[in-house]
């Protein structure tokens, strides 16, 4: 199919440009002219040859000093934070000396490394950080393998996982096609590598079907989403022999773990916010669906010119790839939208990796809501060595011993997991759920503490200086507040607190039998002391009234102020002492730039230069008294959330330090105003909500470990790296996503599947301990078209895109931006010089990478890496923070909203959700050439959507969705669709109410007109047009071709 021009409905549609294609051929015009010589030296973004040494940010191999990552920016490694300040304090969580010899679970005295080995920042001693003492053992740290031996003198007692089937269609699955509402099960359409292209999204019910649910008292399924399970629903289903209890080579695919059938199975109790269920025909491209059980080539392999073959997008959302494993290994894995590789086949050797250039790495949302189980057991059986919690992919060589599957250490099952509390019945631990779910919690037996957990403490930290009190901020969060008081997640022990400030510092005095709050200021913020430490964090349930109170009064308690300065890093220190000896979070609401005492700053931003400037200045922060703030924080389990609601500039680059090092939030109101900007205030109400009452764990840590071989080294997200690859998480909420790079330090010969596994350590809100384990398996390939089949074009493009952040800070913008030009160059190049048997001219791409140059292109027209357009440091900055911190699927929104047409919605094809029918458009691709004018348009780009009324738009739709009789009566600014009783007004709303449903955070609508100020809003994001200062989809194609074939 050839690039086609449609008609323009109107010169209006086209201010920018229109969608031009160029003749191949040199005259691409607006686009730099090519360097004479090729970008080089070429950033390696998403690279690292092995011969090249370590880049800055991510020393690899050995253990990185701990300040390392996240990628050292601006700020120096903490000269000025010394370790006391870390590391000091109450004695953090520690392994008390288990009950009795265990020789196999867990031993946490044994298993505690020398604590502090590994930096030299961490003093050994009863400071140590929670850390080790949950057994994180770190490497290098844990005793030598008992029985070291080498990986392929295992093989004849691996568990029979077999070469993944390439060349062989799967069996269809049982079961009756998915119906709306259900997870439809595998793909059956016998197509090969079906199992690749399963097609479906996982929904959190896939997450939740992982796992028996509830049942029996044994474990239990976590609150919330929980539904009951049929009882008996996962008993009589085992295969008779075990796997890897049989010494022979391949067991019947049936007789490996036995398949839950809740993966498959609907899951539809209780509310899914997030769960995305597709019908099976809307997740195939056409190309796909034409798949022929004749082909050759699997279909991600095709081969695709891109030049040739506009319409690439999926008519739905694309899911992620399925791993080529075997069918009943793959329905033990962990769900995606928990546990994303890059490459769903791992490469068998750094070399192999380096040629496929393509970027190898994690994605994880670990804490992301979802029912799981949840064990309760005094014996948590992890490897003896490497501590690997115990998971699907080990294997049992007998009934008395199983082999870790990252390590490959044999260890003995413990006497007590012979029990199965499932079937009730001895003699089958390889039937335990901890064996059985990929995603499971575990409740931590008390010996692993030596202090109780913490309670859930909440310290708000409040503008109230004139700016504040002006944009009418305070009301809505004191409401709120009041509103989700009850909601707050905690127990008997839940504490609060509230800090107010101007150009002084007011605590309140909340302590029972008070008849009122009392108000202290503190004036002197040089040196700031608490005035009554006792009676400033009150007990939730016995002060509520006086809470109550005050969160009443505040709003008018500083309505008449005059004061404008803001001692944001004095209040910033006084709740920091205040939080210090218990730990908890930290709310603090912005509305300037701190202008007075410590941590004050000066703008830096120079509006006349947002859109000229070639590279853009500023993005690293302008001091490092945020970050050590922030760093003393997360010493004392204190994360910090901030909400910066502002018309100005205030230094996000600088303040955001604050979240960033310390595991908290950023959210980001710009032009902020009760009465002038009402989409802004309903987005900061439900987020408010959402914030307020959203699952909390405190003093968390993180781990993620890999097989041996494969080394991460480099992470994105918020949090501190404690020690080599311990993340520190002073709070960790579910709406947390975190990236890691990877690389292959030992060739993965032997091996055909590498796994995964994310171990994050909280303690929940009401007080228990509590271990998460995801662990993820994905088979290991040794030619470069087995390692192009595998990738996951939209976890590739997220990780490429936390690179990119980092490298405009430490380098700059347009490094960055021809890094991630070059990233697509030199996959597709590479693709082509070494994967490609039949050489055909164009611009090729493997059908799984079709996206690939769509993804990059949409990048470089991404508020954060964008140039030529107006845009303010502030609001690029915080796109930035968002690309690191949100889990993929709100990134990938981000970085390629979805375009939808509204006036035509049909009930075909629809979803039901309990009473409700939600209609599924198609995804359109992002050009006005796909618009009419006599249609309405929904553009969904994560935190903003735009519903653009054609100047023609349908007569019904006007009147029956918008409730206006003629287009001339849409309002300039409108922001809800009126609840008409109309079908029209239903499915339009439902559709609506369904994405937002499926996201944390609350993106506001602006319904535009054509003639409306905000469609340039609407049209920056037409990625594949050409604006005046970027390229059309067509031109960069041609772009990356002439690079290729240079
Ligand atoms: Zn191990």
């Amino acid at each position: 199919m050839q690039a086609k021009v449609l008609a323009p409905p109107g010169p209006a549609l086209y201010p920018s440009g229109p969608y031009q294609p160029v003749p191949p051929g040199p005259q691409v015009g607006s686009y730099p002219p090519a360097p004479a010589q090729p970008l080089l030296p070429r950033p390696q973004i998403g690279i690292l040859p092995s011969h090249t040494p370590p880049q800055s940010a991510s020393p690899s191999p050995g253990p990185r000093p701990a300040q390392a990552t996240p990628p050292a920016q601006a700020t120096p490694p903490p000269p000025a934070v010394t370790s006391t300040s870390y590391y000091t304090g109450p004695p953090a969580w520690q392994y008390a000396a288990p009950r009795g010899p265990a020789p196999n679970h867990v031993n946490p005295a044994a298993a505690a490394p020398p604590l502090m080995s590994h930096s030299s920042t961490q003093p050994p001693g009863p400071g140590a950080p929670p850390t080790s003492i949950h057994g994180f053992t770190q490497p290098g740290s844990a005793p030598p393998p008992m029985n070291p031996l080498p990986p392929h003198t295992y093989q004849p007692n691996r568990p029979a996982y077999g070469p993944p089937p390439t060349m062989k269609p799967t069996a269809p699955p049982a079961g009756p096609p998915g119906t709306t509402g259900t997870p439809p099960p595998p793909k059956a359409d016998g197509g090969f590598r079906s199992a690749r292209f399963q097609s479906e999204v996982l929904g959190i019910g896939d997450v939740a079907g992982n796992g028996p649910q509830a049942p029996n008292s044994y474990n239990h399924v976590d609150n919330r989403m929980a539904g009951a399970a049929p009882p008996g629903r996962h008993l009589g289903h085992y295969p008779s022999l075990p796997p890897g209890y049989q010494n022979t080579s391949a067991p019947p695919p049936s007789s490996l773990h036995p398949a839950l059938q809740a993966a498959t199975q609907p899951y539809t109790q209780g509310p899914q916010p997030y769960q995305q269920v597709r019908l099976k025909s809307d997740l195939l491209s056409p190309s796909m669906a034409a798949m022929s059980l004749q082909s050759s080539t699997p279909e991600a392999l095709r081969v695709v010119n891109l030049l040739q073959e506009r319409n690439l997008l999926p008519p739905a959302p694309v899911p992620a790839p399925t791993p080529c494993l075997t069918q009943d290994l793959q329905k033990l894995n962990c769900s995606p939208e928990v546990f994303r590789c890059t490459l769903t086949s791992i490469p068998q050797t750094q070399s192999v990796l380096n040629k496929a250039k393509l970027p190898l790495g994690l994605l994880l949302h670990p804490f992301k809501d979802l029912s799981l189980p949840v064990v309760t057991s005094s014996t948590i059986v992890r490897c003896r060595s490497c501590r690997t919690y115990i998971n699907p992919f080990v294997s049992f060589l007998d009934q008395r011993r199983w082999k870790c599957n990252l390590c490959y250490r044999v260890n003995d099952v413990p006497e007590e997991f012979m029990y199965n509390p499932v079937s009730r019945s001895y003699g089958e631990p390889h039937k335990r759920p901890e064996v059985q779910n990929a995603t499971i919690e575990f409740i931590a037996p008390s010996e692993y503490m030596l202090r109780p957990p913490q309670p859930a403490v909440y310290l708000f930290v409040l503008d109230v200086s004139h700016n504040a009190v002006e944009t009418g901020y305070l009301s809505v969060f004191c409401q709120s507040l009041l509103d989700n008081i009850s909601a707050l997640p905690g127990d008997s022990r839940t504490k609060v607190g509230f800090i107010t400030f101007d150009s002084t510092i007011h605590f309140y005095n909340l302590q029972e039998g008070l008849s009122q709050p009392q108000m202290l200021i503190v004036s002197d913020i040089e040196d700031i002391f608490l005035p009554t430490p006792d009676s400033l964090l009150v007990n939730l349930n016995e002060c509520k009234e006086l809470v109550q109170d005050l969160l009443k009064s505040l709003p008018n308690l500083f309505e008449k102020t005059m004061e404008t300065q803001s001692a944001l890093g004095s209040a910033l220190q006084a709740a920091f002492k205040l939080l210090s000896p218990t730990g908890g979070r930290m709310s603090v609401f912005q509305t300037q730039l701190p202008n007075l005492g410590v941590g004050a700053l000066q703008s830096r931003e120079d509006p006349n230069q947002r859109a000229s400037a070639k590279d853009v200045q500023h993005l690293s922060p302008a001091t490092d008294f945020y970050k050590k703030l922030a760093l003393d924080c997360s010493g004392q389990q204190v994360a910090v959330d901030l909400f910066l609601l502002s018309a100005q500039y205030c230094d996000l680059a600088t303040l955001g330090c604050i979240s960033r090092y310390s595991a908290g939030s950023v959210y980001y109101y710009p032009s902020y105003h009760h009465q002038h900007n009402p989409a802004q205030v309903e987005r900061f109400q439900r987020d408010l909500k959402r914030y307020l009452t959203r699952k909390i764990g405190f003093e968390a840590v993180m781990r993620i470990r890999c097989t041996k071989g494969l080394s991460i080294h480099t992470f994105h997200g918020n949090f501190f790296v404690r020690s080599t690859d311990l993340l520190s998480l002073p709070n960790v909420n579910p709406d947390a996503g975190f990236a890691v790079q990877m690389s292959i330090e030992e060739n993965l010969d032997d091996m055909q599947v590498v796994s995964f596994q994310a171990a994050l350590l909280y303690t929940s809100s009401k007080g228990e301990r509590r271990i998460r384990v995801h662990t993820m398996c994905l088979p290991v390939v040794s030619s470069l078209s087995d390692v192009f089949a595998g990738a996951d074009v939209q976890a590739i493009t997220g990780l490429l895109a936390c690179m990119a952040v980092d490298r405009s800070v430490t380098s700059s913008l347009s490094d960055a931006r021809d890094a991630m030009t070059n990233a697509a160059i030199d996959s597709l190049s590479s693709y082509r010089q070494s994967a490609l048997t039949i050489q055909q001219p164009g611009l090729l791409a493997p059908a799984c990478l079709r996206l690939f140059p769509l993804y990059i292109l949409a990048l470089l027209k991404q508020k954060a890496f964008r140039t030529g357009t107006s845009t303010r440091l502030d609001e690029r900055v915080f796109a930035m923070y968002q690309l690191k911190y949100q889990p993929l699927a709100f990134a990938m929104l981000m970085i390629h909203p979805a375009l939808y047409r509204l006036d035509d919605l049909s009930d075909e094809g629809a979803l039901n959700i309990g009473e409700q029918t939600i209609p599924q458009p198609r995804v359109l691709q992002l050009s006005v050439e796909k618009l009419s004018r006599e249609g309405a348009f929904l553009l969904d780009a994560g935190l903003v959507m735009y519903l653009w009324i054609g100047r023609n738009c349908h007569q019904n739709f006007l009147s029956q969705v918008l409730g206006v009789s003629s287009y001339a009566a849409v309002p300039e600014k409108l922001y809800l669709l009126p609840e008409l009783d109309t079908a029209e007004s239903q499915r339009t709303r439902a559709f609506v109410s369904w994405l937002r449903d499926q996201r944390p955070f609350f993106p506001s609508l602006h319904i535009i007109r054509d003639e409306s100020q905000l469609k340039p809003h609407f049209l920056q994001n037409m990625i594949e047009d050409r604006t005046e200062s970027a390229l059309s989809y067509y031109e960069f194609l041609l772009h990356l071709q002439q690079q290729i074939s240079k």
